[in-house]
């Protein structure tokens, strides 16, 4: 039986889940859950840094927030799309790593590529449990693979050297999908305390170097990099604040807070 993991976040771009969940990934792996990251692109299109530089950066970002697996898809970057091939692709991830809880982008945004990979998650989290679709033919390339990985065969029969273990993988569907909203302004049903994996997730941060340190290209695009820490502590204290504690990380789920004992219930009224 592999080894599966406990939570799994989704996400457009390598950086995106440091960004917007990266604390909540800190806290779970260090309380002994087994966390991992699916980056949809590979982040050839970014304004800073080649997408091999990415790929450096979000190993040793993956390292600072203790997740047990990370993998990036082969989806075009700048160009996420809600295609059968694309929800194919994901679906089979889910498949192999069965997480209990996937954690996915807002579904509205400003780049196209955060609002697109939110719908795609969860059509692709929807597909992975259904026991008659067959998704093992979708070939997601690994970091690192090489450029001659097999095409996409949604549907064609399976190749053996190219599909090698995919026979075994079963039906999957995750128990909860939660959204992470810090790039969309609208109130949170619900944050993370990460008052003490502040600092971690600003360190998985700054491993982008060769998008947070400053440089003549994308100057504009980019806050200097003596801003960081104050713009990722502004936002952190502001979610904070919302649940009385000194750092957190908004979440939106669609289902309602069930309650067991009122005398439990955290967040002070008044
Ligand atoms: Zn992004």
């Amino acid at each position: 039986m592999p080894t599966t993991l406990d939570v799994l976040a989704i996400a457009a771009h390598r950086d995106d889940v440091e960004q917007t969940c990266g604390g909540t990934l800190l806290k779970m792996a260090q309380r002994g859950h087994r966390t991992g990251i699916l980056d949809l692109t590979r982040g050839e299109m970014g304004t800073r840094g080649t997408a091999q530089d990415r790929a450096r950066e979000a190993a040793e970002a993956a390292k600072i927030l203790g997740a047990s697996w990370r993998e990036a898809l082969d989806i075009p970057d700048g160009r996420v799309e809600n295609t059968w091939e694309n929800r194919l692709k994901v679906a089979r991830v889910i498949r192999q790593q069965r997480p209990r809880v996937v954690i996915l982008p807002y579904w509205k945004g400003r780049h196209p590529d955060h609002y697109i990979a939110s719908l795609l998650g969860y059509e692709a989290c929807f597909l992975a449990g259904l026991a008659k679709l067959d998704c093992s033919a979708a070939v997601p390339a690994a970091v690192g693979a090489s450029a001659s990985t097999a095409p996409l065969r949604a549907g064609c029969p399976q190749d053996s050297r190219q599909d090698a273990g995919a026979t075994n993988v079963a039906v999957h569907r995750p128990f909860k999908i939660i959204y992470a909203t810090l790039y969309y302004d609208i109130r949170p049903t619900f944050v993370v305390d990460i008052t003490d994996q502040f600092e971690g997730r600003l360190q998985s941060i700054m491993a982008y170097k060769s998008q947070f340190t400053d440089q003549e290209a994308g100057k504009n695009i980019f806050p200097a990099a003596a801003n960081i820490r104050s713009r990722v502590e502004a936002m952190a204290r502001f979610f904070g604040m919302l649940a009385g504690v000194t750092y957190a990380e908004p979440f939106l789920q669609k289902e309602v807070g069930l309650v067991d004992d009122l005398l439990t219930i955290p967040v002070k009224s008044i």
